[in-house]
């Protein structure tokens, strides 16, 4: 199965990934995860990207869909995969479909996740995660069972994003807008988009995607 979660910065894409990865074994692919770590390693790639993300721009479309073309070749991905944060423009949803259509696959469905603005500035202000293992917090929302201790491996090192500050979330906003809405049209024409209400709390909202994956 090939799943897309499409939703504005802050909506619960990484969130929901990380708990459909656990219940059905599908792989989830951040490409902003994927970037950070590319960042953090210095690499050809992460250097180029770096003054893209802190500037809250989109990476240029040939690098991500570089790093998808790649990373859907490894092995752990032949069961199925769910894309989180990628595609993020026309241009990059074209390049998908055209790589999966060389191995005979195509997109199954594509959740839309629906927040309005004002929640998604006060999600992505409040979001921290794990140093060690990547779980997502937040400050009102999600804390920990044990204040200042993961949940899921008892690290007591937290970081947040350097793009996660009001500055940059207007202009990663602006991008959501002008640059990512068009694929909305774009899987709607292609009978595989499903929206969902975002602003629901976060086990309601896994449980709206499960229907939908469900009745696949
Ligand atoms: P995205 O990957 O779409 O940018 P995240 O999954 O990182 O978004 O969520 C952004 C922040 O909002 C995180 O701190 C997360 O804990 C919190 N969050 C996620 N889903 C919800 C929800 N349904 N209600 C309230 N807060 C949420
Ligand atoms: P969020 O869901 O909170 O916007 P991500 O972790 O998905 O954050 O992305 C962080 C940053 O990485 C983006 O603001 C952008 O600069 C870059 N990025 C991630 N995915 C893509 C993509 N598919 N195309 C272009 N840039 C991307
Ligand atoms: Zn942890």
């Amino acid at each position: 199965m090939i799943i897309i979660l499409l939703g504005p910065p802050g909506a619960g894409k990484g969130t929901q990934a990380k708990r459909i990865e656990a219940s059905r074994g599908l792989v989830q692919l951040s490409t902003g995860d994927m970037l950070r770590a590319a960042v953090a390693n210095e690499t050809e790639v992460g250097n180029k990207a770096k003054e893209f993300m802190d500037a809250g721009k989109l990476v240029s479309d040939d690098v991500v869909i570089g790093i998808i073309e790649d990373r859907i070749a490894q092995q752990d991905c032949e069961k199925g995969f769910l894309l989180d944060g990628f595609p993020r423009t026309v241009a990059q949803a074209e390049a998908l479909d055209e790589m999966l259509a060389k191995k005979g696959l195509k997109v199954d469905a594509v959740i839309e996740m629906k927040v309005d603005d004002e929640a998604l500035i006060d999600r992505i202000a409040g979001r921290y995660t794990c140093a060690e293992c990547n779980a997502g917090y937040h400050d009102t929302n999600l804390k920990p069972r044990v204040a200042g201790v993961c949940d899921s491996c008892g690290s007591t090192n937290f970081i947040r994003r350097a793009d996660d500050n009001r500055e940059t979330v207007v202009s990663r906003l602006e991008a959501y807008h002008a640059q990512t809405a068009p694929l909305l049209p774009y899987y709607r024409e292609k009978g595989v988009l499903k929206t969902i209400d975002g602003m629901a709390d976060i086990d309601d909202v896994t449980a709206q995607i499960n229907q939908v994956l469900d009745a696949l």
